[in-house]
């Protein structure tokens, strides 16, 4: 009977808190996550662009990253998906992205990453969601492709306006100083840094943090999010 009760008890939990697709809100089976229908409509980044989807500088700042890539346009699913995912708990979505980034990424950058990290969410917005989807898609990717994540590196100071109210010529200088190194003495020296995030905007979030990384001595640093809101 006793091995009966965790079974019977997720049969439960899954007729009174059922997944829902993030796309649609449609009740989805459990670990499917997303719909078939919403599927179909994501709009995935074909090739692995890397940096060319940003200019050589952003923001008249050198970048500090070495290559970037994201998996779908920030356009009409997947925008949804990834809103349900930051802002309605909608945990499985972390996966699922992370499984498709995996593939991506191909062996040959795979093998080349040491550590994996995400662009780091300031301690009241984490309390006040209860987590941070950057590091939830991070953790799983890096369990993808068999790394370690490290989410003692990079910090992020609170600020009343966030980042993604202000202008970009404002989020640039607000970048620069919002992100910090957590520990001084620690030292990432000939390390290759695989650092994630949600959605690449503008590129200054990203690059901020990337500078400080590179100031600790990572050779290269990588850089991976789920979404890319950006024209075509
Ligand atoms: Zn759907």
């Amino acid at each position: 009977m006793q091995t009966d009760r965790p079974r019977s008890f997720e049969f439960i939990l899954d007729i009174l808190f059922p997944e829902h697709c993030p796309g649609c809100d449609i009740v989805v089976d459990k670990g499917r996550c997303m719909c078939s229908e919403c599927e179909k409509q994501l709009e995935y980044l074909e090739d692995l662009p890397w940096q060319s989807f940003f200019e050589d500088e952003i923001n008249g700042r050198k970048v500090s990253f070495d290559i970037a890539t994201a998996l779908f346009y920030y356009t009409g699913t997947a925008a949804a998906a990834v809103k349900s995912f930051k802002f309605r708990r909608c945990l499985p979505f972390a996966d699922y992205a992370a499984e498709r980034m995996a593939i991506k990424l191909e062996n040959d950058i795979t093998e080349r990453i040491d550590i994996v990290t995400s662009v780091p969410m300031n301690i009241v917005n984490r309390n006040h969601r209860g987590y941070d989807q950057a590091e939830l898609f991070a953790v799983k990717l890096a369990d993808r492709i068999g790394k370690d994540y490290d989410p003692t590196l990079l910090g992020h100071r609170f600020r009343y306006i966030s980042q993604h109210k202000r202008s970009a010529k404002s989020r640039n200088r607000s970048a620069d100083t919002t992100y910090y190194i957590k520990d001084a003495s620690k030292r990432l020296d000939g390390k290759n840094i695989l650092i994630c995030d949600d959605v690449f905007t503008t590129g200054s979030t990203l690059n901020a943090c990337a500078r400080l990384l590179k100031q600790m001595g990572a050779e290269r640093v990588f850089a991976a999010a789920i979404c890319l809101r950006a024209k075509k």
